[in-house]
C-alpha cells in the first residue's frame, strides 16, 4: 500500500482533499507562488500553503525581509569585507 505523504501548511493546518492549497517557493531575492502539485510539495525549498491567506502573509514576511535587509546596508558584512 503506497504512503499517502501528509502536506502541512506554515500555519499549522493539514491538507484534506478539498482545500485549494498552493505551493511557493522562496530565495533570498525571489518569491515565486505555484498551483498545487503534489509531486512538487514533496521538495525540500517549497512552501505548502493551505490558501490565499498564508500565502498573503508569506509574501508579506517576504516582502519585510527584503526591507529590512536593504535599508540596513549589511553594515557588518561591509565591515568583514
Ligand atoms: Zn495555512
Amino acid at each position: 500500500m503506497a504512503v499517502t505523504p501528509l502536506f502541512k501548511c506554515v500555519c499549522g493546518i493539514q491538507k484534506k482533499t478539498s482545500n485549494h492549497w498552493v505551493l511557493a517557493k522562496v530565495t533570498g531575492t525571489d518569491i515565486r507562488f505555484m498551483p498545487w502539485d503534489p509531486k512538487l510539495a514533496l521538495k525540500d525549498d517549497i512552501i505548502v500553503l493551505c490558501g490565499e491567506g498564508c500565502a498573503a502573509a508569506l509574501l508579506s514576511r517576504s516582502m519585510g525581509e527584503w526591507k529590512s535587509s536593504a535599508s540596513e546596508a549589511k553594515p557588518t558584512e561591509l565591515a568583514v569585507a
